[in-house]
């Protein structure tokens, strides 16, 4: 029988403005009251068996306004059988602007892939509005400041509650197929090179929040006794050979040393398939520095540009 391993989860600390005008440690006029999320998150939990380990109450002062505010946060716990996984599920997080490409994967086929992509076309718009009120502001201050202030929020909104969905979506599908998570982020100088290079759009660096998805992942993962791994998948390195593959149009890419041909976005996953035993075989750690390989290790061939 499986044994079961703790697993905590935390309520994003919620506030209340408790009353107008008056000092946060002053008593608040009338006692705040959760939320309609807050108290369905709350049942989620006492349903899935957890219970309450923490609770912090603590008041401040609300930005921009003399409202105090009163915030709660809690952390439920509760014993969870871990999942002996099967499956691998790919998911590449390299680029949030190009969505995140997933695939569940056996040793030797792909069950089912896809791609989430938030909606970029409302994103960018909000972005270009939020870039004129900050010229606004800067020009002529006062309401036009707290209006760009407003849709800053609103765009962080907007990415945080997509970053939430997509979390539960890989998770869910992870328990459906009873597989285990592979996340591939890129490393961290390699990101800030990207960013810090001409060569990426600026309004499309607040997209690149991938850290905080892997985070969502991982915590909701461990709280359903599903495996998170975090390994390196890569999308131009050839799964068969190693060698690095030249970018074709329509992001295509091909490996000059054995042909194979494939679509940029399915590579990751056709690492995952050849790393399958490795991150999920008894005999190896579940978590670990990703296996090494270099230009030139022979991997399982098929035939060329298969
Ligand atoms: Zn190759």
């Amino acid at each position: 029988m499986a044994t079961t391993k703790p697993s905590a989860m935390a309520m994003p600390s919620h506030c209340t403005a408790s009353h107008r005008g008056g000092s946060p440690y002053t008593r608040p006029a009338r006692p705040p009251t959760l939320g309609e999320d807050a108290v369905r998150w709350i049942l989620a939990r006492v349903r899935e068996g957890a219970r309450l380990v923490l609770a912090a109450v603590w008041a401040g002062p609300s930005r921009g306004s003399r409202a105090a505010r009163l915030c709660v946060a809690l952390i439920f716990r509760r014993e969870v059988a871990p999942i002996e996984a099967r499956r691998l599920l790919a998911a590449d997080l390299n680029a949030l602007h190009n969505g995140i490409a997933w695939a569940v994967v056996e040793r030797d086929r792909v069950l089912r892939r896809g791609a989430l992509r938030p909606h970029l076309r409302r994103l960018e718009k909000l972005q270009r509005e939020i870039a004129r009120l900050d010229s606004l502001c800067a020009r002529r201050g006062g309401p036009h400041c707290d209006t760009a202030r407003g849709a800053k929020s609103r765009l962080w909104r907007l990415l945080g509650e997509w970053t939430k969905e997509a979390a539960k979506f890989v998770v869910r599908l992870a328990l459906q197929y009873r597989a285990a998570i592979v996340v591939d982020t890129p490393e961290s100088e390699s990101m800030q090179e990207l960013k810090q290079s001409g060569s990426y759009p600026a309004d499309r660096k607040a997209l690149l929040n991938f850290g905080r998805l892997r985070r969502l992942i991982e915590g909701l993962a461990a709280w359903h006794g599903a495996t998170c791994i975090e390994a390196r998948l890569y999308s131009t390195l050839c799964p068969q050979c190693g060698t690095k593959m030249t970018e074709l149009q329509n992001r295509q890419v091909r490996c000059p040393r054995c042909g194979m041909e494939a679509r940029r976005d399915e590579v990751p996953a056709m690492w995952a398939q050849r790393r399958l035993d490795g991150l999920i075989g008894p005999a190896n750690p579940r978590r670990g520095p990703a296996p090494r390989l270099v230009s030139g290790d022979s991997g399982p061939r098929s035939a060329a540009g298969s």
